[in-house]
């Protein structure tokens, strides 16, 4: 490796390090950037993404974003998503437990952010996708209404070129295994493990972005609890926690849901790491039931819009029998089967067909007698109301141990499809603990002088998680901690 020379040193060349190595590049410092894998495959977890969360007051706002021509802005029915209701959002999935200062700047930076990021060259557009029509209407669910034009690769694209028009250097297959301390214990820099070398590598300070521990099996059975060595990882390899070790070994505090994470449905088809678009988000489930290999439901489907509740129906799954649940639609929801960025993809997948559920049922290995019977006592329970895919519909069952809170219609109509489904973790939530500026503090809480952390690594998550956050954090918080390390 050639000699390195940097104010400001970020680990990890996904949206969370891109950010911070660009805000700091604007503000004068050298920047260098280490990245674990080969350049092929960088860009971590953020290339796998779809989009960002963020507040707006109305259309306006997303025009000012987004080129929206005068036609297609008719036909949009955008609420207003302001931080208050984005910090709402925060507040609620993570059971009240995340940090309120971080998340109110977190709301409250996002749209400046997201134009922040716009200036630089990201593009974006609306999320057809993501939208559900309704009397020739597109709604979207809050929060989630455009998305980066070539989605996580868009965002990778945008960000390096930006960065590297900044001057800062980019090194591919540099693993960062230590801290470079001084005589006063501040951070001074990292060790760098390459193919061919070991060395310190000397920095003003060191921003540590480099992702969670979610594709690192002992890790996980080691905080996520028996069994989570076995679940498929959804996105990158090289996110194996060690730069999290290295900081806590040096006395950073732990932040964020040790034991928690964000980890979804995925097709049982899936591979076991670094999963392909078309395997991708099977989140069209408000529309119909899922059942364990019991033929039991365990979960309310509708409860919210599925960005408020796909991040932890993975966990549900992996605690069911043998680790596998379907998802079972009739004939009246089948043109929605369709996935957030992936579009159609998402159910073209191998699955099951069948006329009757109790044929359903002997092909996916459920017992007949108690899946049939499970479907009549849900049908049994359907409430009347219309059904509206595009809303909140309140169309609900009553009287069942568990109920479904919106979108619930009886599965009655021939052909049934059963979608065998497992669990892939998405990143975990377990991280270091920081403040609005990304500084680690450690165990006596007192900053470490030096050293940040920000995206995965930095630890603010907590049981549940409204869909788009991750890259919002990385992205508000990366620039802050640029921008704070290269000042300092
Ligand atoms: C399939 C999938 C879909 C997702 N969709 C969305 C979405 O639509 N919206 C959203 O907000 N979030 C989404 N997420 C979550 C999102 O990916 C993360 O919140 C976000 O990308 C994290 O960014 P990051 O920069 O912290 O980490 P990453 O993007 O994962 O980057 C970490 C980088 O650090 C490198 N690295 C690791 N260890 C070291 C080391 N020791 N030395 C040097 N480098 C190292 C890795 O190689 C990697 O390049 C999705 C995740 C997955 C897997």
């Amino acid at each position: 490796m050639d000699e390195l020379f940097a104010d400001v040193l970020v680990v990890g060349s996904g949206n969370a390090g891109l950010c911070a190595a660009l805000a700091a590049l604007e503000q004068g410092a050298r920047v260098a950037i280490i990245e674990k894998a080969p350049k092929h495959l960088r860009g971590g977890n953020s290339a796998y993404t779809a989009l960002y969360r963020f507040a707006y007051e109305g259309l306006d706002d997303l025009r000012n974003l987004a080129s929206i021509d005068d036609e297609l802005a008719s036909k949009m029915v955008v609420e207003p998503y302001p931080p208050s209701a984005f910090l709402e959002d925060l507040l609620r999935t993570s059971g009240g437990r995340a940090n309120p200062a971080l998340m109110k700047t977190m709301a409250d930076e996002s749209y400046a952010v997201m134009k922040w990021m716009q200036e630089h060259g990201l593009e974006l557009e609306p999320s057809i996708d993501g939208s559900r029509e309704h009397n020739g209407k597109l709604h979207w669910q809050p929060g989630a209404v455009l998305r980066p034009v070539g989605l996580g690769g868009g965002i990778l694209n945008a960000l390096f070129d930006a960065v590297s028009r900044g001057g800062g250097e980019i090194v591919y297959e540099a693993q960062m295994i230590d801290l470079v301390l001084d005589e006063r214990g501040d951070v001074d820099g990292v060790v760098v493990k390459t193919p061919n070398s070991r060395e310190d590598v000397r920095a003003g300070a060191v921003i540590l972005a480099a992702g969670g521990f979610e594709a690192s099996p002992e890790m996980r059975a080691r905080y996520l609890g028996p069994g989570w060595d076995l679940a498929k990882v959804r996105g990158t390899r090289f996110n194996t926690g060690e730069a999290l070790e290295v900081a806590l070994r040096h006395g950073a505090a732990a932040a964020g849901e040790w034991s928690g994470c964000h980890a979804t449905m995925v097709h049982a088809v899936a591979s076991s790491v670094e999963m392909g678009e078309e395997t991708l988000f099977p989140l069209s489930y408000p529309f119909g039931i899922i059942v364990d290999t019991a033929g039991e439901r365990f979960t309310d489907e509708g409860a919210n819009y599925f960005m408020q509740t796909y991040a932890k129906l993975g966990r549900e799954i992996l605690n069911r029998p043998v680790g596998r649940a379907f998802q079972i639609f009739d004939a009246k929801t089948a043109h929605l089967l369709k996935g957030e960025g992936a579009g159609q993809l998402a159910y073209a997948v191998p699955h099951l067909t069948a006329d009757s559920v109790s044929e359903l049922a002997a092909m996916a290995d459920i017992p007949p007698a108690q899946f049939q019977r499970e479907i009549e006592l849900f049908n049994a329970a359907v409430q009347p109301g219309e059904f509206d895919a595009s809303i909140l519909d309140g169309k609900h069952t009553i009287g069942l141990p568990i109920n479904k809170s919106n979108w619930a219609l009886p599965i009655d109509s021939p052909p049934f499809q059963a979608f065998p489904v497992e669990c892939g973790i998405t990143f975990t939530y377990g991280g270091l603990l920081t403040d609005v500026n990304g500084q680690v503090f450690d165990t006596s809480g007192s900053a470490i002088r030096g050293l940040y952390a920000v995206g995965e690594i930095a630890g603010t998550f907590f049981s549940n998680y409204a869909g788009g956050s991750g890259l919002i954090k990385g992205a508000v918080f990366g620039k802050r901690a640029g921008e704070h390390a290269a000042r300092n």
